[in-house]
């Protein structure tokens, strides 16, 4: 579209520039007078003019709806969305239960000879739940997977460390509620494991979760 095209008002014919309409109007309608040129020439530059303005207008519009579109999705974009918490090890969290796999083995922890409660709600985010969770503070570790497979206590403890870390229940320290991470704490002491009062020989990561089973494990600070 040309902006600046003129219009003579004698036929609609649009021209590039002002010589070019008075030329125009000169060779076909016989108008030779300069006054009436200039007067018509003067009429196709302000409505030029007028059409132009408008386009303007509707082309800042349009950049407005388009900034404020763009601006409305990269704020939805920044809203976290509960339902897409990132996987732990491969382990999905998801908003139903796995049904295939259930089975509840028993997590004990004794920390510089006192019982460490083990928390509620490890593994379960918003509305979704990871595959290895704890529904109480009992110690009993759910198991519920939508596929077969064998899970280590390595993984419960990594989803652990994502869903609270934080020693919120004060065991840890002497104070009632330290707030110390635990896997730090963990990083900096001597750790004995235990299946079914058996020792455990090899990293406590590796125990496989199975059903009923009993695990403990003893941390002592260094
Ligand atoms: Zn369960
Ligand atoms: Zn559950």
């Amino acid at each position: 579209m040309t902006l600046m095209s003129l219009k003579c008002d004698k036929d609609g014919q649009e021209f590039g520039s002002e010589t070019a309409l008075s030329m125009h109007l000169k060779d076909k309608h016989g108008i030779t007078d300069a006054a009436e040129i200039s007067k018509v020439t003067t009429n196709a530059k302000s409505t030029s003019h007028k059409l132009s303005s408008l386009i303007a207008k509707r082309k800042k519009l349009v950049l407005s709806v388009l900034i404020i579109a763009i601006l409305a999705l990269s704020i939805s974009f920044l809203i976290p969305k509960s339902v897409s918490a990132q996987s732990v090890d491969g382990i999905q969290c998801n908003t139903l239960e796995g049904t295939i796999i259930h089975i509840h083995p028993h997590l004990s922890i004794i920390y510089n000879n006192l019982s460490l409660t083990v928390p509620a709600q490890i593994g379960i985010e918003g509305t979704c739940l990871y595959g290895l969770h704890t529904h109480d503070t009992s110690g009993k570790i759910h198991v519920e997977s939508p596929v077969v497979v064998n899970y280590t206590l390595g993984e419960f403890f990594d989803i652990w460390n994502k869903t609270q870390p934080y020693d919120t229940l004060g065991i840890l320290g002497s104070n009632s509620n330290s707030g110390e991470n635990f896997f730090v704490v963990l990083k900096n002491s001597t750790i004995s494991a235990y299946v079914d009062n058996v020792t455990y020989n090899g990293n406590y990561r590796n125990i496989t979760l199975e059903d009923g089973e009993q695990i403990k494990l003893v941390i002592a600070s260094k």
